[in-house]
Parts: C-alpha cells; sequence; structure tokens
C-alpha cells in the first residue's frame, strides 16, 4: 500500500534508510496533486487540488497523504523525511502569502485539516489559527491593526490545540467562555471586545497548563507537528471506528486521514468579512438556487456549530451584492467542472472570496430526482449519469411519510424545516437514552439544544431530531439528512432543561417520554401523535423512471395480494404482477372459517362442500385483480402454506378446551344449587326462591341449546387436526404442490378460481392475463399432476363460457432439486419464477428465523458471510443454481420467461445479479419497484463492469 502510491525519483525509500534511493512522496502542493487520487489525497484534499488547478480562488496549501497516516498509525511515528518535506511546503506557503510561519513581523497561520476518501462530516478533527504564540499574536495585532480579531484567533486555537492535541474537554473552555459572558453581560461571543478577550485567552492557557501540566507548545513547527500526529490519530478515535462501522466503510473504500494544511484566510476581521457553507442547488428540494447560511464576522465552524443562528444566502444579495455575485459565479463554475451538485465552504476575508472546500453535495432523494432531470434538461449531464448518480434504495425516502393533511393539531413551535419527512415519538433528551430506549422497541425523537458528533448513536436510535438551536446546516441537519430522518432544528421558542429532563415551549411543558410529532418538511412541532400518510410521485421522478424504462432490459413487476396492492403497484410502475399469494386471501376474517371447515372435513364430499363457497369468493378477487392490472400478467400461486397454518395453535386450543370444560362442570353445579341448599336449609331458599328458581330455569334453557357441547367438539376436532397437521418441520413438510397432490380438489377449485373469473373478464371485454404458478416443485411429475387439472378445467370452462382463454402455466423455483431439473421442468413450464427465500434457506440448509435470531450476525460481524443471504442475494451458491437452471431451462424450452419474486427482487444488488444471469423481470413490493426499476437501468448500464468482476 505504502509504497504502491507514486514513487517520485529523487527522494527516499522508507524501507530504505539510505536517503538517496526514491522514497514515497508523502506531501503535494494543492497545485500538483492528483485530484482523481481521492484514496491518496482525500476527498477533501483532492478537492482542494483541483480547485486549485482549475484556478478557484483557494487559498494556498498542501496535502500530507493517507499513506504517511497508515505509516504513522502502524506505531513509527511520521515517516522519515515527512516534517522536512513539510517545512519545503510551508516555505511555499510563505512565498505565495508573503507571511512567515512563527513571524513576529508578519505572521503566516495555517489550519491543519482532516479529510479521508470518504466523507465523514465532523468525524475527525481540524485545527484553526496553528502558528499563534505570544509573539506572532503581537505581530498579528499590528499587521491587522485589528487586537479584537486577534485575540479571537487566539483563543479559538488554544481550544481547538488543547481539545484535539491534549484530549481536553471542550466543557472546560466552553464553561469559562458562559461564565466570562454573564460576568460581561454579553449576549454573543461577538459582543465581547479585545480586552475581554485577551483576559478570556489568558483563561484558557491557564486551563491548558491545569489539564496538561504544561505550557501551549510555543513553536510553530512543534504545534504543526503534533497536529497533524493528532489528525492522523483522530482516524482511530471511537467517533470515527463507530462511523464507519455503521456505513460499512471499509478499508477498501477509505483508508486512513490526509491530512491538509492551509493558509489561513479570516472571516472575523469585521464587517466585510463572513464565513458560510453554501450548496449549489437546493438539496432539500432540487430548486436551481444556490442555498445556504453565512455569517458576518465569524470564522470556520460558527456556522455549523450553531453559535449564531445564520442568515440565509439570498440575504447576500441585498447585503453584500458585489460578493453574492462571487459567489454566483463559484457556484456555476463548481458545477460546470464536477457536473454534479457541491456543496461548498467559503470565507470571505475583508471583501475577498475564498472556496475552503467543496464535495458532491448529499441530498435528499426527491432533490436527486429533480436535480438529475434538471442537469440533464440543462445539458450538464448525460442520460447515463442522469440515472446512475442516483443510488437506488435513496428512492425509498420518496415513500416517507407525511402528515395526514386532514389533521388538525396545532403546532406548538415552528424551527427550520432541516430534514424532510414526518415522524413521532417519545421525547429523549440525551443520545445515550435515545439507544437504550429504541433497543426497548420504542420511538424516540431525539430533542437537543444543539448535537455534536458523539451523539450519532442517538441518531441511529431516533425517528426524528429536534434541536433549539443551529441553522439547517447545522450537524443535526446534516446527519439527519444523511440519514434521510426527518429533522427540524433552530427551534429557539423551546426551552430544554436536559437536566431537569424537560423542555418548555410557550406555556406547555414536555417531560422525557411524552410524545412528540415533527414535521421536518415544516419545520413545525406537534404534542402527541399525528397519523402519516405515504407520499405520491411527482413529475420528475415518472420522467427519470420513463428513463430508467428505456435502458433497462429486465422487466419490474410487483408482488401484490389484492386489489389495493395491485392498483398502487400499477401506479409506481409494475407492468405486471409477479406474485399474488393466494393464502392472503384465505386469512380474511369472513374467509377464515370456511377455509377451517375445509381443512377439518373427514371426507372429500365435505371439503368439496366448503371449497364450493370459497370458490365465488376466490373468483371475485381474482377479477378484481385482473380489472386493476387490465390486460398486464398476474401471476397466481396456487395454495402454498401448510394447513395448520390457518388453524389456531394447539397450546390456544387446549386452553380455551380447559375453559369449556370448566364452564360446563360449572354450569352443572350451578342448576343444582337449589335442591342442595333446600335440602342443608330448609328456610333459605324461601328468601330467594324467586330469583333461584329463574337462574334454574334458563341453565336448563342453556344447556337445552348444547352451545358448550358444541364448542366442545369444535375444539376437539380442531386440537386433533393441529396434532395430526403437527410436523417436525414444517418448512419442509406438507405444503405447495405436496398439497395440491394430496388434496386435488384445493387446487381444481383455485384453478377454477382463475380461469373463470379471466373468461368473466373476456366476456366483458376486459384482457386478463393470468400465469398460474405452482409453488415447491421439485419434480416435473408433480407438475404434470397439476398441469392436468389445469388442462381439464380449461376445456370445461372455454366450453361453459364460450371464450379462449389465454393464460401460462409455470413453476416456482424454490426447491434445489427443481433448479437440478430446470429442463425436465421446462418441458411443461412455460416460466420459472425464483422464490429466493425459500431458495436460499435450502442451498444454506438454514432456517431463516433460526439463522438470524441465532448465528447469522456472527457469521457477518466474523466475516464468514460477506452479507445476510436473505437480503442480498448469494450470487456464488443460490445465484450458481439460477444460473443453471436459466441455462438448462432455456435449453429445453428457448422462450422460456424467467423472473424471481423473492424479497431479492427488490434490492439493488440482486437485481444486478439477476440481469446478468439473463432473467426476464424481477418482483417486489409495490413500494420498491421505483427502486428496482432504477436499478434494472442501472444494470444494463454497469453489465460490462459485472461480468468482469463477480464471475471469470
Ligand atoms: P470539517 O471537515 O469538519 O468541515 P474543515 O477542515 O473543513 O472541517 O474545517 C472546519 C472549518 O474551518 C470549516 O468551516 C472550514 O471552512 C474552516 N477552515 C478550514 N481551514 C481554513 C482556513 N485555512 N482558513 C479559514 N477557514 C478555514
Ligand atoms: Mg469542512
Ligand atoms: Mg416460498
Amino acid at each position: 500500500m505504502l509504497l504502491s502510491h507514486d514513487l517520485e525519483p529523487g527522494g527516499a525509500s522508507l524501507r530504505s534508510p539510505s536517503a538517496e534511493i526514491a522514497r514515497s512522496k508523502f506531501v503535494y502542493a494543492f497545485a500538483e496533486g492528483d485530484a482523481s487520487d481521492k484514496m491518496l489525497l482525500g476527498g477533501k484534499g483532492a478537492n482542494l487540488c483541483a480547485m486549485t488547478q482549475i484556478g478557484l480562488n483557494v487559498p494556498p496549501g498542501f496535502v500530507i497523504t493517507t499513506a504517511a497516516c497508515l505509516a504513522y498509525l502502524e506505531g513509527k511515528g511520521l515517516p522519515e523525511g515527512l516534517m522536512a518535506d513539510v517545512r519545503l511546503h510551508i516555505a511555499e506557503l510563505e512565498r505565495k502569502t508573503d507571511k512567515r510561519f512563527g513571524d513576529e513581523a508578519n505572521p503566516l497561520l495555517v489550519s491543519v485539516r482532516s479529510g479521508s476518501a470518504m466523507s465523514m462530516p465532523g468525524m475527525m478533527d481540524t485545527i484553526l489559527n496553528l502558528g499563534l504564540n505570544a509573539r506572532t499574536l503581537q505581530g498579528l495585532i499590528r499587521t491587522t491593526g485589528n487586537a479584537r480579531f486577534a485575540y479571537d484567533a487566539w483563543r479559538r486555537f488554544i481550544q481547538l490545540f488543547g481539545k484535539i492535541v491534549m484530549g481536553i474537554a471542550d466543557d472546560a473552555f466552553d464553561d469559562a467562555m458562559a461564565a466570562f459572558k454573564r460576568q460581561h453581560g454579553a449576549a454573543q461571543d461577538v459582543d465581547l471586545t479585545a480586552d475581554q478577550l485577551k483576559a478570556l485567552s489568558e483563561q484558557f492557557l491557564e486551563i491548558y497548563r491545569k489539564e496538561t501540566g504544561h505550557s501551549l507548545p510555543s513553536d510553530p513547527y512543534e504545534q504543526l507537528q503534533l497536529a497533524i500526529e493528532a489528525v492522523f490519530r483522530s482516524w482511530n478515535g471511537k467517533r470515527a471506528v463507530d462511523y464507519r462501522r455503521q456505513f460499512r466503510i471499509t478499508k477498501e473504500m477509505a483508508n486512513g486521514t490526509a491530512v491538509n494544511v492551509v493558509a489561513m484566510v479570516f472571516g472575523n476581521m469585521g464587517e466585510d468579512s463572513a464565513t458560510g457553507v453554501g450548496f449549489t442547488r437546493n438539496p432539500a428540494t432540487g430548486e436551481n438556487a444556490i442555498y445556504g447560511e453565512y455569517l458576518t464576522n465569524a470564522q470556520g465552524e460558527d456556522v455549523v456549530a450553531g453559535i449564531r443562528t445564520p442568515k440565509p444566502i439570498a440575504e447576500m444579495a441585498r447585503e453584500m451584492p458585489g460578493l453574492y455575485r462571487q459567489l454566483v459565479e463559484l457556484r456555476d463554475r463548481l458545477e460546470t467542472h464536477y457536473k454534479e451538485i457541491q456543496d461548498f465552504e467559503f470565507t470571505i476575508e475583508k471583501g475577498r472570496l475564498y472556496c475552503l472546500q467543496t464535495r458532491n453535495g448529499k441530498m435528499n432523494a426527491r432533490a436527486m430526482v429533480i436535480t438529475s432531470v434538471e442537469m440533464l434538461e440543462g445539458g450538464l449531464i448525460s442520460k447515463e449519469r442522469a440515472l446512475m448518480r442516483i443510488a437506488p434504495m435513496l428512492l425509498e425516502q420518496l415513500l416517507v411519510p407525511t402528515l395526514d393533511p386532514a389533521h388538525r393539531v396545532k403546532p406548538l413551535a415552528q424551527g427550520l424545516p432541516a430534514s424532510p419527512g414526518a415522524a413521532s415519538g417519545r421525547i429523549v433528551f440525551d443520545a445515550d437514552t435515545a439507544e437504550q430506549r429504541a433497543t426497548l422497541g420504542e420511538k424516540v425523537v431525539l430533542v437537543r439544544e444543539e448535537t455534536k458528533p458523539e451523539d450519532i448513536h442517538g441518531f441511529f436510535a431516533a425517528q426524528a431530531v429536534l434541536t433549539s438551536r443551529g441553522g439547517k446546516t447545522s450537524h443535526a441537519a446534516v446527519v439527519a439528512r444523511g440519514m434521510g430522518k426527518p429533522c427540524v432544528s433552530g427551534c429557539d421558542a423551546i426551552r430544554i432543561d436536559v437536566r431537569e429532563r424537560c423542555a418548555e415551549v410557550g406555556g406547555t411543558l414536555l417531560h422525557e417520554g411524552d410524545l412528540i410529532t415533527i414535521d421536518g418538511t415544516t419545520g413545525n412541532v406537534y404534542p402527541g401523535q399525528i397519523p402519516t400518510v405515504e407520499a405520491e410521485f411527482f413529475p420528475e421522478l415518472a420522467t427519470l423512471l420513463s428513463w430508467a424504462d428505456e435502458v433497462a432490459r429486465l422487466g419490474v413487476l410487483a408482488n401484490a395480494d389484492t386489489p389495493r396492492d395491485a392498483a398502487r403497484a400499477r401506479q409506481y410502475g409494475a407492468i405486471g404482477i409477479g406474485l399474488c399469494r393466494t393464502e392472503r386471501m384465505f386469512n380474511d376474517t369472513q374467509r377464515l372459517p370456511i377455509v377451517q371447515e375445509m381443512i377439518l372435513a373427514d371426507t372429500v364430499d365435505a371439503r368439496r362442500a366448503a371449497l364450493d363457497r370459497l370458490l365465488p369468493i376466490q373468483r371475485a378477487d381474482f377479477k378484481a385483480i385482473f380489472k386493476a392490472m387490465a390486460g398486464l400478467p398476474v401471476t397466481v400461486r396456487l395454495l402454498d402454506p401448510p394447513m395448520h397454518e390457518f388453524l389456531p395453535t394447539a397450546s390456544q386450543l387446549e386452553f380455551e378446551i380447559s375453559h369449556l370444560r370448566h364452564l360446563q362442570r360449572l354450569t352443572r353445579s350451578v342448576a343444582e344449587l337449589p335442591d342442595t341448599l333446600r335440602l342443608l336449609d330448609p328456610e333459605l331458599p324461601r328468601d330467594y326462591v324467586e330469583s333461584l328458581g329463574k337462574l334454574q330455569q334458563s341453565l336448563v334453557q342453556y344447556r337445552a341449546t348444547h352451545r358448550d357441547d358444541t364448542l366442545l367438539t369444535r375444539r376437539e376436532a380442531m386440537l386433533k387436526k393441529v396434532h395430526l397437521l403437527s410436523e417436525v418441520n414444517p418448512m419442509l413438510g406438507h405444503r405447495g404442490v405436496r398439497l395440491g397432490i394430496t388434496y386435488p380438489e384445493i387446487y381444481e377449485m383455485q384453478i377454477r378460481a382463475i380461469l373463470e373469473a379471466a373468461a368473466e373478464c373476456v366476456q366483458e371485454g376486459i384482457q386478463a392475463h393470468p400465469e398460474i404458478m405452482v409453488p415447491q416443485v421439485c419434480d416435473a411429475a408433480e407438475l404434470k399432476h397439476v398441469k392436468a387439472l389445469v388442462d381439464a378445467a380449461k376445456a370445461d370452462i372455454e366450453a361453459r363460457y364460450g371464450v379462449a382463454l389465454n393464460f401460462k402455466f409455470g413453476s416456482m423455483m424454490e426447491a434445489v432439486r427443481a433448479c437440478l431439473r430446470a429442463a425436465s421442468l421446462a418441458e411443461l413450464a412455460e416460466f420459472f419464477s425464483f422464490g429466493t427465500n425459500d431458495l436460499t434457506q435450502a442451498t444454506f440448509s438454514f432456517s431463516r428465523e433460526d439463522a438470524e435470531n441465532k448465528f447469522l450476525p456472527q457469521y457477518i460481524t466474523g466475516g464468514i458471510l460477506p452479507e445476510n443471504p436473505f437480503e442480498a442475494l448469494d450470487v456464488e451458491g443460490v445465484g450458481r443454481l439460477m444460473r443453471l437452471a436459466v441455462k438448462e431451462g432455456r435449453g429445453a424450452r428457448p422462450d422460456l420467461v424467467v423472473g424471481i419474486c423473492g424479497e431479492h427482487g427488490g434490492h439493488p444488488e440482486s437485481i444486478r445479479f439477476c440481469h446478468y444471469a439473463g432473467l426476464d423481470y424481477v418482483s417486489c413490493s409495490a413500494p420498491r419497484v421505483p427502486i428496482a426499476r432504477l436499478a434494472a437501468a442501472q444494470a444494463k448500464l454497469r453489465e460490462k463492469e459485472y461480468a468482469a468482476t463477480v464471475f471469470v
């Protein structure tokens, strides 16, 4: 790794002690670094190089590579010669800025900034104003003529250096600052005078001494080296490690952090100076307008930290029109170069605009879709890029719930709409509590004054985040947007008291555990829980997905069991139903008793009687679905689950039986009560003669109905049946086509229901294309058996209805043997549909629930399996069987249609495999259809790459 990067002749090798031989180049000036090598330079460094090289106004600086970081973290200290190189580059900065590092007349100050190949916002550290000490401070005061500014920079440096290099907690400094402001009646940091900041710096230096036992190093190079080392170490800090684990950032994606040393520019030099962050387009709405926030007379993190509430960039057009024009020009040049929305940091020093960072903007799904369509239409990007730049899973956000528009709850307060979507949950005031309560299954909303990177686990646990301070680019807002969670920030009407675990807003007191609803789209905060509704398609999404359909080879169908699901699937763009599970219809409360009657029937005739009652019900269901799909194919799976799934459990029945028996004993005893009483105490019954008589009479009536007997007999019969049906391993038991063979009348009824529904549609002039699918097949003989039922029904129905039926007959592929016998199955089956949930269970010999609850997590963390094969299709094992089945099936029947209807059908990476394996379609749940459509297009666009990387 170390030596594989650009070797530059003339340096010294790491391995060789000799300085004569070439060694890795560890330091690159912004003007020379290879902007395409983010692994080596980190994203921030690579982009600083790119911006410098295309002529944007970036302060001069250089990058120390991730390779240097890794060498340092191996424990051997900084690579040999590194600091010498750093000195050479500092000398170059001195030439460019006309300032000197450590010089008391005209000091050069730098920032030391982290940045790895993957953006990890706020996870690692940056030190500003490095190079200050008691002497250079005086130089800064003299050259700027601005003592207030210089002391402000000084106290920031002391705190940052103390925190990042020496690990001194922020609290120590923040408390001193707060006390100081109170003492001097200053509302904000900017209200402090030069003298006050000077005194504050003294306090800060004292804190530093007390906490570390020595004084702040004054030698700038010593400061620089310590800072570089600290930034390198922050790569392995707990925060960064947790973040990488959560977002699955592997070594292949980012390995080590680079360090960027950048000449300081100052946004805190007065009212013609400012600092801010911007997006080239609105990351929440996609609107093509520069978007962001800024603060005048402020430095670095002030905007993000929420110390003061920043101003929207639109205001700059009025406040500083000249600079606003510069900003718009910067925006245009960034987009033209990157062909992507940029998220950038800028600082204005005395009227001059500098760009300090840029990276691809993280947007919500809606904004991604809108910008894709607009950038294409604006000629900035190609159709391919418009499709490829959106990760399909992101579209899931488009189906995030919004508040039920009919709700009439009055908001408690309004903050900034920082990340869209609505959610409810119980209030928690810190990240640890959020985590604890969420683990117990509670939905929580994290409510804080502001959030910091160390709160990250609270974000993972929470449904939504609410802060009382900070803007739309505050930490809370950025992190929540990245995660697609609703966030309202800067809701300053809420006063939070973490110690008392309560918050107060306009006279309402909220306690921890109270329900609250926030709407990140409007910024509103509501008391209690408000129902939410699903999102609707918007025109740009329809456009983008129509482009995807043009490109894709795979068709996208949906799994839908009811007419309502079917309608939704069509609305999402499914071109058919790939899986309609008939048993879902059986479970309807009105139908279940009939289904149970059918199961309990002791004779074929009795079973037929029950099935005769089910037939019209199923026929009506199918007809409604065919109508909803109007001519698109509808794949109906014949009954699949074992029959005991439609009966209560044995323990439930035993419980009811014992209660019924008890009831019988009780009524008998109560009926005997008057006689018993008369026998024991002849006086007593006289007083109660009337009521006892009545009781006796009604009990006689009750027992004459034999209600309890009937109930009991029924329960006992059911229990007997449950015992009879009970299986050691139901997953591998009496289910699927095996039921169709042992109880042909069940399949007969279903086949008739499907074909009669189709015949009725034809009569009514509605197109219907049913596809009859047989589950759990492992041999052609099974298919043959069912095919005979189908043929018989077809002949009968066509004759009775006088119509020609147009349908297909096919097999599910979910048994390993089915894949191995694909050629013979294809002689009967016109289509195959892989049921990859069961096929995965069968291929691994894992039962899903047991695997996921017991050992799979350890398999994954331990690296035995790369991923959960029930989420991401196992291309090497299950995929191999699929490819075999496709090949042999098509060998026997060249026009065999092949699809997948397991959950993997909605998983982008699995869809990519399905494309590669030559499937015709994927079928997934309706809300996943947009994801699958985009993934299918990307699979086509990336097909070459796939073949080369996965199977050789
Ligand atoms: P992060 O990755 O957390 O954003 P950065 O390295 O970008 O950290 O720096 C933190 C803040 O300091 C940012 O607001 C950035 O713009 C500012 N900053 C960094 N370097 C300089 C510099 N040389 N001059 C002025 N401001 C700087
Ligand atoms: Mg930054
Ligand atoms: Mg199955």
